[in-house]
């Protein structure tokens, strides 16, 4: 990656001149006052990588004469955008389309789109499903948005789900979206070829593909120099981004190894926005543990910036179900993946899963493996969730959805009651530590604490005194909830 790091580089030293979980929808929104006259209200649903591109979708609709509000009832279009990855995330969405109903009798101009991972399975059949809506627009087609909605003002319904090998937004300067002005987002590939058997996914986000490492680094750098003090990089499985510079596709099929020299892989893309500067916190997420390399952890290891923290989902601590979710790894492996965590980070390292009660076929003893695999690795934290089956993925095809709702429910509930005790022993064992903590925001409880985050990823509130968002402080713990760790600010 020699002469990849060299540009990167020079590409620095110019920026430098010129210095100065769950399922549940969040309204995103930034107003500014630019004096244009249509606006645009958009809400986020799901993963990280969806409120990553809402903040691509506005840069795209701000750079042809859109603003921004808050105030969907102010907006000229509304924009959702949305999950599939559960049954229950599409239900919330044709809820909230209910409530635009009232809107569109009043205003009928009014555009209603949906965006995302809903709009790219459900394609043309939702605008028959949700008569309200306008415009239905995959993930890959957020540059066609001014013109589809040319579309609708014409008078006409729009749609465009067409996937892309290719696209990446990597020229797009993503518009930060209900930002505290200290942590973004930065997504380093789309898609996901893993084709886990019980995941919508890779039918809604298309195939793999990982973005320039070069306008990653710029990304970050810029972010820095507005002020920013941490990145997460995002990706469905970072572990497997790959550049590869000297071909015309990054593709992973057409890199052979007598290529290595010209590759970036994910530990090698960590150390170039680590070395952005020692002041920026680098976070990633996902981690996939069948890709997971001890150079990844090594990396994280040398430079004190990259956060020491790993969400590591599991899903099954069973082998045979771990095969028929076709995660291609079995417990062993997985095991093997948190001792080298362990050995090469350490205990301080911030592990986090998650996890699917009542798969296809999972008995009783299987899912027992699941809770003494939580009782071995003694998760930090864990998002959790029962089998929700989706038409169209592999699952659906091949397998009976056969574990009754009320015990996959129960399962989950063991889950979850596992997963508290071990995030309150976790949090004890912090108590009379000392951390390095980024300060993020006020406390929600006390206007008079504040809160941040140590490179565990661990929340913790403090007296403000005279600290400040946006500043590093150290911080010893004294007591804890489940949840979060509290302490008071000393000296470094
Ligand atoms: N790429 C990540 C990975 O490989 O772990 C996960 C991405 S997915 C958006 C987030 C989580 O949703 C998954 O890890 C899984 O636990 C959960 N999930 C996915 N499909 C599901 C389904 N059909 N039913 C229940 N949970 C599901
Ligand atoms: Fe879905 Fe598996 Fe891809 Fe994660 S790695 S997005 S669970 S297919």
């Amino acid at each position: 990656m020699s002469e990849i790091i060299k540009e990167l580089n020079i590409l620095d030293q110019e920026e430098t001149v010129s210095q100065k979980d769950a399922t549940c929808g969040v309204k995103i929104s930034e107003n500014s006052q630019t004096g244009k006259t249509k606006k645009m209200y958009i809400e986020s649903y799901g993963c990280q990588m969806n409120f990553s591109d809402s903040e691509i979708v506005t840069s795209i609709m701000t750079e042809n004469g859109y603003d921004t509000t808050d105030d969907y009832k102010a907006a000229d279009v509304i924009f959702l955008n949305t999950c599939s990855i559960r049954e229950k995330a599409e239900d919330t969405v044709r809820k909230r389309l209910a409530n635009f109903n009232a809107l569109k009798k009043k205003r009928p101009d009014t555009m209603v789109g949906v965006l995302g991972c809903m709009a790219e399975r459900l394609k043309s059949k939702l605008l028959e499903e949700e008569k309200i809506v306008d415009l239905v627009v995959g993930p890959d087609a957020y540059r066609d948005l001014p013109g589809l909605v040319g579309k609708v003002e014409d008078g006409q319904k729009a749609v465009n789900t067409i996937l892309s090998k290719e696209e990446t937004y990597a020229d797009v300067t993503p518009v930060r979206l209900n930002s505290n002005g200290i942590s973004a987002f930065i997504s380093i590939m789309r898609g996901c070829d893993n084709m886990c058997s019980f995941c919508i996914v890779p039918f809604t986000r298309g195939r793999e593909r990982s973005r320039d490492p070069k306008s990653i680094v710029a990304e970050a750098q810029d972010l820095f120099n507005k002020g920013y003090r941490e990145v997460t990089l995002l990706g469905q499985n970072v572990d497997s981004y790959k550049w590869a510079e000297d071909f015309e596709s990054n593709t992973k099929k057409e890199i052979n190894k007598s290529d290595a020299e010209n590759i970036v892989n994910f530990a090698n893309l960590l150390e170039l926005v680590a070395k952005v500067s020692p002041e920026l916190r680098v976070r990633f997420s996902t981690s996939h543990p069948k890709d997971i390399t001890d150079e990844v952890l090594h990396t994280m290891a040398k430079h004190e910036n990259i956060c020491n923290y790993i969400h590591l989902p599991a899903q099954s601590g069973n082998s045979r179900v771990l095969e028929m979710m076709n995660r291609t790894y079995d417990r062993e492996w997985y095991i093997n993946r948190v001792d080298a965590i362990r050995r090469i980070i350490g205990d301080e390292c911030g592990i986090s899963s998650d996890f699917i009660t009542g798969f296809c076929t999972e008995t009783e003893e299987e899912h027992q493996d699941t809770l003494s695999l939580m009782e071995y690795v003694q998760y930090d934290y864990s998002y959790m969730f029962f089998y929700s089956e989706r038409p169209g993925t592999l699952a659906h095809k091949k397998y009976e959805d056969d574990i009754p709702l009320e015990v996959k429910k129960r399962r989950l509930e063991e889950v979850i009651a596992i997963q508290n005790r071990s995030s309150l022993e976790r949090n004890k064992k912090s108590i009379g530590k000392t951390y390095k903590v980024l300060i993020d925001k006020v406390s929600k409880r006390d206007e008079n604490q504040l809160s941040g985050r140590n490179s565990a990823n661990k929340v913790i509130v403090f007296d403000k005194k005279d600290l400040k968002i946006g500043q590093y402080a150290y911080i010893k713990v004294t007591d804890c909830t489940q949840g979060t760790l509290i302490g008071e600010a000393v000296d470094a």
